[in-house]
């Protein structure tokens, strides 16, 4: 039966009473949106675009961006597509964006952070995205990685909104969550990053395999800044989506729909097993769970929790 769900999904999410959510691809290039397409994704969630440069000594230019992300919107033509700007930096080092020599880049010049030594390469990006976005016709979401304070939530908006685009942010650094009605105060959109997130909250690397248990996605604390991260969107009336690995578990899905999350962009092969999940459960039962798994001391008990208010094994 499970095999049968699996190979029906064919979108859009919605739990079994109805309530909608969308189920969103993580992609990083015009074949991976193709790819993601095939596998119904409604949309793209997360378009890493750093992924396609990570080989390259010299910046991009303007119209290759613009060339490779209309590849992607023209893929999702229509529906949501989520460009994220470059991610350059800590574990995905740019030889054109990336402060050399760095003790600790995971917690030095990442993300947009990089603009505040080089603010051309973040104003360049924008350029090829609103262009991208002239010649397809089509209104994509613009977010920054590593967010951490409402300046840099306004400073970046400003310049995403110059340029005729929908700004965003990610929820990557407890700073952002715990002041995520304030960002919403000048971005229409979050997408909270459970990758980071979980990195910065637990203080943990999310390379390091020995801290594995540290970084888990059911890490109650970090269930709790997904908790008041989705709340403030509820308040404000505008999405909140979570794009990072959490996404792409269906268990956990559900809790984060639970926690009020509106949107889970996961690797589009991940998209059907959420989808069927997602179809079996009520949205009171995904709220009961995500209750739960909040009130566990540790990750096995909030998967424990989860797992016998949805029934599942
Ligand atoms: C995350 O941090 O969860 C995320 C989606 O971004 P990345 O994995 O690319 O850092
Ligand atoms: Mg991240």
């Amino acid at each position: 039966a499970a095999a049968a769900a699996l190979a029906g999904y064919r979108g859009p999410g919605t739990t079994r009473d109805g309530v909608a959510v969308k189920v969103l691809a993580n992609v990083q290039d015009g074949a991976g949106a193709r790819a993601a397409v095939a596998a119904h994704a409604e949309g793209v969630g997360l378009l890493r675009t750093e992924l396609a440069f990570l080989g390259r000594a010299e910046e991009p230019s303007v119209e290759e961006q613009a060339r490779g992300y209309a590849e992607v919107l023209t893929a999702f033509a229509d529906r949501r597509v989520v460009v994220r700007t470059l991610d350059a930096g800590s574990d995905k080092p740019l030889a054109f964006a990336t402060a050399p020599d760095e003790a600790n880049p995971a917690l030095g010049v990442r993300g947009l952070r990089n603009a505040r030594r080089d603010p051309g390469l973040l104003e360049r990006q924008l350029d090829a995205i609103a262009e991208a976005a002239r010649r397809t016709g089509t209104e994509p979401w613009v977010m920054a990685p590593m967010v951490a304070t409402v300046p840099e939530a306004a400073g970046f908006a400003r310049l995403v909104r110059e340029r005729g685009l929908v700004p965003g942010v990610m929820i990557e650094v407890p700073s952002a969550a715990l002041q995520a009605d304030r960002l919403l105060q000048h971005v229409d959109f979050l997408s909270i990053g459970t990758n980071d997130l979980s990195q910065y909250t637990l203080a943990a690397d999310r390379l390091s395999a020995d801290l594995a248990d540290l970084t888990d996605p059911w890490q109650p604390a970090l269930l709790e800044l997904v908790r008041i991260t989705a709340a403030a969107g509820a308040r404000a009336g505008r999405p909140v989506g979570v794009c990072g690995e959490a996404a792409a578990d269906p268990l956990l899905a559900c809790v984060l729909v639970g926690l009020g999350v509106t949107s889970l962009s996961c690797a589009a092969s991940s998209i059907a097993g959420v989808g069927a999940r997602l179809a079996t459960v009520d949205l009171d039962a995904c709220r009961r769970a995500a209750e739960g798994a909040l009130a566990a001391d540790e990750p096995q008990a909030a998967r424990a929790a989860a797992r016998s208010v949805l029934a599942v094994d």
